[in-house]
């Protein structure tokens, strides 16, 4: 999942309401006579599923044969690969890596070291940031606290921190975890999210990056430059607590871009030692040994994707998708090989199942998804429309609908409908083969985040299943620990086979399934989704 991504839409909501507040009768779902679902292909379906997955063995080699898979890194690429030639031997047709682009340099870290060395010896939890240059070989060097919130704290430390390893922040308290990290959602929690949320009832002041908003736009490339112009050997911040270190981008994938300073973020229990030494006047020495590799021989990331080609309707399409690419300092296991070993192991149960499917399925696994959904978005516009001009090909007529897995992987408890009505019903008849795998929510309101919005922004139907969250905001998301033996196995299991069977109703449908009105206005134009 991309934070920087997620919104919920209101837009429908507010039509909703409005045609509540005027009284007018809502004209009756029913009449189109009940969805007809299929059970004896879910008794084929759970039969594969349940009985002989291997949803567990494919997350094993996305994540410790494969992991991280952060794009453009060469582990990523050897993913794919392994993606295409597992899907090959299922049997499924026309797997390949399919390129977009550009998406810029490719990086990686081989190595990184970091010891205190004085006052006192200390083994450091820590993680260089993404697209970050190196140390060049083992450094030596005293560390010192030097916060830089704005040019005058420039002019303060000007001079001063040539060779030496910057701890840019203050300490930050720690406190305990009293409140479970594991979490899943209970019946009242899940009736909440189920209720149609108003907009003029929310609170204010929850507007995600206002306070990015406001401040100087400028100051953050001014102090990289300053952090260059001094020399500093790097800089070292606080990433999470009890070990998981939360772990994103510190630089830029464009080699035009100014250049930046080795940036390291350590378990916050140990850069706080460090702070608290230094406030006693008390030297810290540490020793740091980063090798970082840019990648720029092909610019260029890829989506995987292979197909089941249909029957009579093989020219229409269904499609599943999650993100393939991670973050670089755990293995991606939560985020999201999870989704990517769901959407596989749901293609490998179609196929070997032998069920007929009338409609093409087709499977993709995004990249540059933790950028910014790029890879989702190269693809919808590549083949299904144009989101700034709603200029729509003519595979924008063929698709059904899109379903996606990113939250992580806690059990699929529901679907978040994304303000389509008319699809509430249908759902409702293809969840209900699967309420003893306690699946019964439909939440009328949109999520955000992940990929189904690529296709939701040009009125195609995509749809984000609703999920346990597990660990995914406490622990995993984006952190070190984000490795496999996070991953709940018998909650992969259902979910393969809760998605394969709503990929089989939608691919035999009588009718595609019903889409909200096309969105009129362009998309706002996308921000920088480079993470800081
Ligand atoms: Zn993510």
């Amino acid at each position: 999942m991309n934070m920087n991504i997620k919104r919920v839409s209101r837009n429908v909501l507010a039509v909703a309401a409005a045609v509540t507040i005027a009284g007018l009768a809502v004209p009756p779902l029913a009449g189109q006579g009940q969805e007809p679902v299929d059970l004896q292909a879910i008794y084929k379906i759970k039969e594969e599923g349940l009985q002989r997955s291997k949803v567990m063995e494919i997350t094993s080699y996305l994540t410790d044969v494969y992991g991280p898979r952060l794009t453009g890194s060469p582990n990523i690429r050897t993913a794919g690969e392994w993606a295409v030639k597992e899907m090959q031997s299922w049997g499924l047709a026309n797997a390949k890596l399919e390129p977009w682009g550009p998406f810029g340099r490719g990086w990686a870290n081989d190595r990184f070291v970091a010891s205190m060395i004085a006052p006192s010896a200390a083994a450091l939890i820590g993680y260089p940031k993404a697209w970050t240059p190196g140390t060049n070989g083992p450094v030596k060097a005293e560390a010192v606290l030097a916060v830089l919130s704005n040019d005058r704290d420039l002019d303060t430390y000007r001079g001063k921190l040539k060779g030496k390893f910057v701890l840019t922040m203050p300490a930050r308290p720690v406190v305990p975890h009293f409140e479970p990290e594991g979490h899943r959602y209970t019946d009242a929690e899940l009736q909440d999210l189920a209720s149609q949320p108003i907009a003029a009832a929310r609170g204010r002041g929850g507007a995600p990056g206002l306070g990015r908003g406001l401040a100087d736009p400028g100051f953050a490339a001014r102090r990289t430059a300053f952090l260059v112009s001094e020399g500093v050997a790097a800089t070292i911040e606080a990433g999470g607590d009890d070990g998981a270190v939360f772990v994103q981008s510190g630089g830029s994938r464009n080699a035009q871009d100014p250049p930046t300073v080795p940036q390291v973020v350590l378990a916050v229990e140990h850069y706080n030692r460090m702070v608290r030494i230094l406030e006693k006047n008390i030297p810290v020495t540490l020793e740091l040994d980063v090798r970082n590799t840019f990648y720029d021989a092909d610019l260029n990331a890829f989506n995987v994707v292979a197909e089941i080609p249909g029957a009579d309707k093989a020219d229409e399409l269904v499609m599943v998708g999650a993100h393939f690419d991670s973050w670089h300092s755990g293995t991606g296991a939560t985020d999201n090989a999870a989704g990517s070993a769901v959407m596989m192991e749901a293609m490998r149960i179609l196929k070997t199942s032998g069920l007929r499917l009338r409609r093409t399925v087709r499977i993709a696994l995004w990249t540059g998804e933790e950028e910014g959904l790029l890879g989702s978005r190269a693809y919808v516009d590549e083949h299904f429309a144009n989101r700034q001009t709603m200029a729509t090909r003519p595979a924008h007529a063929k698709l059904t609908g899109y379903f996606n897995v990113d939250n992580g992987t806690g059990a699929i408890r529901g679907v978040y409908l994304q303000g389509n009505e008319a699809i509430a019903p249908i759902f409702k008849a293809w969840m209900a083969p699967f309420e003893n795998l306690r699946m019964t929510t439909l939440a009328i309101r949109g999520t955000g985040g992940t990929d189904h919005l690529s296709f939701d922004a040009v009125g195609l139907p995509g749809f984000q299943f609703i999920q346990d969250p597990i660990e995914y905001d406490t622990r995993t998301h984006h952190s070190n620990m984000d490795v496999y033996d996070r991953i709940q196995a018998a909650d992969m299991i259902q979910n393969a086979v809760i998605v394969a069977a709503f990929v089989y109703q939608a691919a035999n449908r009588d009718a595609l399934l019903p889409r909200k009105p096309m969105p009129k206005a362009p998309a706002p134009p996308t921000t920088a989704q480079q993470g800081r």
